[in-house]
């Protein structure tokens, strides 16, 4: 680990450490196998007492020296890397708070994410609350039950663009015991890291900044290895799990229990591990992280205030922007706003719509947070599955726009929103 190292020079240096004479640049190691001298030497890797690659659906060298990249952006001890963020959220959770539990979450989420917790996780008899995360501590409180495992947000929310109030969650978590999963998406470990800031395991979904170019889905678990597992609430954590022997992972492997626990159980029954490929592109993204988003950052801050005095826009929502209800939060805890606003235009949806088709550089795509700028409808997009109340409690309005800036020059990004908004 290279600790002392500023997140600019992880981005490009961490991971990888080639020894002499091999490639420089991180290898595909394309192959769901691995070869072995002895037969005990299997056994070990199953009995978890050795470490090492025993098969691609639970670990690989590619995707390893990704994970190990990540783990040190965001400041953990240990990362692993899905098949989707959609993955992430889910393992996360379920790696913790079983049948019969419950957790809450900032209601300020991305559409997928509310999918998965209000449906497919209640089928697995995990209930959540999802809270107005402007309540005060007193009122969050009462939300809290004895069955409670963990609570959950989004640094900067899709699309709502809200601001996590990480002091007021962090105190929350801590006097109740509770672990803190934070979603780091739309801020990138460049702009934010929450375990500095009182969360306990972070996820992303990769497919957005991580990766950059829109070439690969993927998500990632970042464990901060400094939650205490043994205080009471965690079970399956400190007692005999009998798929390995009765191994207890808070035993054998210390700090690092969660996230362990989270591949040997959940990635070895289910899948949902990140390809060898995906690994690569999404690690060789990383590489330019701080440069991508630096840029990012700019363009968003421009167009922001471009369309905020613009005479045909009604609302712009950009945490830079002095009106935005969480300017002064997002000054507190990131290094700049990302690349996400959203507006509306006068009239409403229809207009709204006719601005979105008129656009030439910026495409409508379902897709956010990569180098070409984009745009994107959630109310008839991502957030369509939601009822009407829930995309009203996850920021979405029926005129809401939701611009990707890209990394283009934001002359031409400016220019193509003027041209669009004078069709209307
Ligand atoms: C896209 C997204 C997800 C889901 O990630 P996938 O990689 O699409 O599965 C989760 N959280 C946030 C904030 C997202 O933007």
């Amino acid at each position: 680990m290279n600790g002392e190292w500023s997140v600019e020079t992880k981005a490009v240096q961490s991971g990888w450490q080639p020894k002499s004479g091999e490639p420089r640049v991180l290898p595909i190691y394309q192959s769901t196998t691995y070869a072995y001298n002895t037969a005990q030497e299997v056994a070990d890797l199953f009995d978890l007492t050795a470490s090492g690659h025993m098969y691609s659906r639970i670990s690989n060298p590619t995707v390893a020296a990704y994970e190990e990249k990540m783990a040190e952006l965001e400041g953990g001890i240990a990362a692993l890397a899905t098949s989707a963020g959609q993955t992430a959220s889910m393992i996360a959770i379920a790696n913790i708070c079983t049948a019969g539990e419950h957790f809450i979450a900032a209601a300020t989420l991305y559409g997928g994410t509310v999918a998965l917790f209000t449906n497919t996780l209640k089928k697995m008899g995990i209930a959540v609350d999802l809270v107005d995360p402007e309540l005060s501590l007193a009122e969050l409180r009462k939300y809290i039950r004895p069955n409670t495992r963990c609570i959950f947000g989004e640094t900067i929310a899709n699309p709502g663009m809200d601001i996590f109030d990480f002091e007021k969650f962090g105190a929350l978590a801590q006097e109740t015991g509770l672990p803190l999963i934070i979603d780091n998406t739309f801020a990138t470990p460049y702009l934010c890291r929450p375990l500095e800031l009182g969360a306990h395991i972070v996820v992303h979904s990769s497919t957005k900044y991580i990766d950059g170019h829109a070439t690969s889905v993927g998500g990632i678990i970042v464990d901060g290895g400094r939650f205490d597992w043994k205080n009471g609430k965690f079970s399956e954590m400190t007692s005999p799990d009998k798929s390995y022997h009765g191994l207890i992972y808070t035993e054998q492997f210390g700090d690092a229990a969660y996230i362990v626990k989270a591949r040997v159980q959940w990635i070895r029954d289910i899948g949902g591990y990140q390809s060898p490929m995906n690994a690569f592109l999404s690690n060789l993204g990383l590489e330019t992280l701080h440069i991508r988003m630096d840029r990012h950052c700019e363009n968003a801050q421009k167009l922001a205030e471009f369309l905020e005095q613009h005479d045909k826009v009604s609302w712009v929502n950009y945490p830079g922007l002095k009106s935005h209800p969480h300017h002064n939060r997002a000054q507190k805890y990131l290094k700049g706003c990302s690349g996400v606003l959203t507006f509306g235009v006068k009239g409403g949806k229809k207009e709204g719509e006719k601005v979105m088709n008129s656009l030439r550089l910026a495409a409508i795509v379902v897709h956010v947070a990569d180098v070409r700028t984009s745009v994107l409808h959630p109310a008839s997009m991502t957030h369509r599955q939601l009822s009407e109340q829930e995309q009203k409690a996850a920021g979405v309005s029926p005129d809401l726009v939701r611009v990707s800036v890209g990394i283009e020059k934001i002359d031409d990004i400016i220019a193509d929103f003027n041209q669009a908004l004078a069709k209307v």
